[in-house]
């Protein structure tokens, strides 16, 4: 029997990691521009700041994480999302006291056990960042902007920005008693899921994707309609911002996202095409999260992407991306004393930065110049016992099929000036 990936997983592929490495280049240039610094946090953390954090009610906690124990009894999830982690660590190690607000970005595995499909995995990659320790509005046009500037920057451009604000502490749990209220008559028209909402989590009644469901989510009391005055100031004062940006966006009632830490803003992005569960990325404030996790009242906010899904929309618009490297040579050799010469010359030039592949076995020089043409390299460099006899080597153009013949020494001037 032959071992497969776990279902829900995927390799990522040679061909395909041009893809990934031009998105994780845009990433770090978006957030050299706007200030963010790196920060890696472990793949697992004590199943408990998931539980506390993202929320004891939320599918992503009760259905879709990876929890074990290991040896010595800790009880363990494999991370579910990346904001939870960075603020146990902006706690752990006094980030409070930087000035705020403090910026961080990571690239993160994601586990969640989820029905896998197109763009859906059970380990997916986020890109993601935090602004923590800042109230503003402003922040939050800034931080929208800078996934816009992002996406853009990849070639992007066929998605929807969509925001919505949830409230806060004070004027939410008044909301959710009329969500509540307006949804208990409907019950038998409701999936089974969110029967249970009604009582556990009733944000989430408006973003259940079941038609029936959707149908009564239209009709629903609208969060930005219950707002304090501090909530609603904030979002006012966001759409100037935004506008003020040039940045085109849709008020969508509907959006809440799966994370019960949310609080005022949350946004997302839409692709045009593939349906209401393929967000490109999403974010949102989160004002409690750090006082939930210990620490003193502390804003913040903050936006992910995946990583998939960025690829994913990138095929599906066209987008190139810069191709992998070739080798520039490739060391052909025939005979025991070839190889030697081989191994040594294939040194010299990658210690003048001129990339190698040397031929291993003992195929016949037809055979290892076929495997150079099927790298791509620009150059073959032969060495048989003439060569050796000589003192010299052959250096072929793959190209053109023009052979010299060449002092060992003269490799690095005649290829270093090819570069
Ligand atoms: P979330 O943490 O749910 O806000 O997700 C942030 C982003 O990660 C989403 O907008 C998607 O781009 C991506 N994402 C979420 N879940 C998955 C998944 N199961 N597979 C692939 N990408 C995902």
């Amino acid at each position: 029997m032959l071992f497969k990936a776990p279902r829900g997983t995927a390799d990522i592929l040679p061909d395909e990691q041009a893809y990934w490495r031009y998105i994780e280049e845009k990433a770090v240039a978006v957030c050299k521009l706007y200030g963010y610094q790196r920060m890696d946090t472990p793949t697992f953390e004590d199943a408990g700041l998931f539980a506390r954090s993202v929320g004891e009610g939320t599918d992503i906690v009760n259905k879709e994480m990876y929890v074990f124990k290991d040896r010595s009894d800790n009880e363990l999830a494999l991370q579910p999302e990346g904001t939870a982690s960075i603020c146990r660590a902006y706690l752990e190690h006094g980030m409070d006291n930087l000035p705020q607000p403090v910026k961080l970005y990571y690239f993160a595995d994601i586990f969640r056990y989820e029905r896998p499909q197109a763009g859906r995995y059970r380990q997916h990659h986020q890109f993601g960042c935090e602004a923590i320790g800042e109230a503003s509005p402003m922040l939050d046009a800034e931080v929208i902007q800078m996934a816009l500037w992002f996406f853009k920057s990849l070639g992007l451009t066929q998605f929807t920005l969509q925001l919505n604000s949830i409230g806060c502490k004070q004027c939410r749990p008044d909301y959710l008693l009329k969500l509540a209220e307006y949804y208990t008559p409907l019950t038998p028209s409701l999936c089974e899921d969110c029967r249970t909402r009604i009582v556990k989590n009733p944000l989430r009644l408006l973003d259940c994707k079941k038609p029936g469901c959707q149908a009564a989510a239209e009709e629903a009391p609208r969060s930005s309609d219950h707002l304090c005055e501090g909530c609603h100031d904030h979002f006012e004062a966001l759409k100037i911002y935004l506008e003020a940006l040039g940045i085109v966006y849709g008020v969508n009632h509907r959006l809440v996202r799966g994370l019960d830490y949310y609080t005022r803003t949350v946004f997302e992005f839409q692709p045009l095409e593939g349906g209401s569960q393929s967000a490109l990325g999403g974010g949102g404030r989160y004002d409690d999260l750090i006082t939930e996790l210990g620490g003193k009242q502390t804003p913040a906010i903050g936006f992910a992407t995946g990583m998939e899904r960025i690829v994913l929309n990138l095929k599906n618009q066209g987008i190139e991306v810069p191709g992998q490297v070739k080798p520039a040579v490739f060391m052909a050799c025939m005979g025991n004393s070839a190889k030697i010469e081989a191994l040594k010359t294939a040194s010299d030039l990658r210690e003048a930065g001129i990339p190698v592949i040397v031929a291993a076995g003992d195929r016949s020089l037809k055979a290892q110049l076929r495997q150079a043409n099927s790298l791509g390299a620009i150059y073959a460099v032969i060495i048989g016992d003439d060569e050796i006899n000589e003192g010299m080597v052959t250096l072929r153009n793959m190209g053109t099929s023009e052979q010299q013949v060449v002092e060992p020494e003269e490799l690095k001037t005649i290829l270093g000036a090819q570069e």
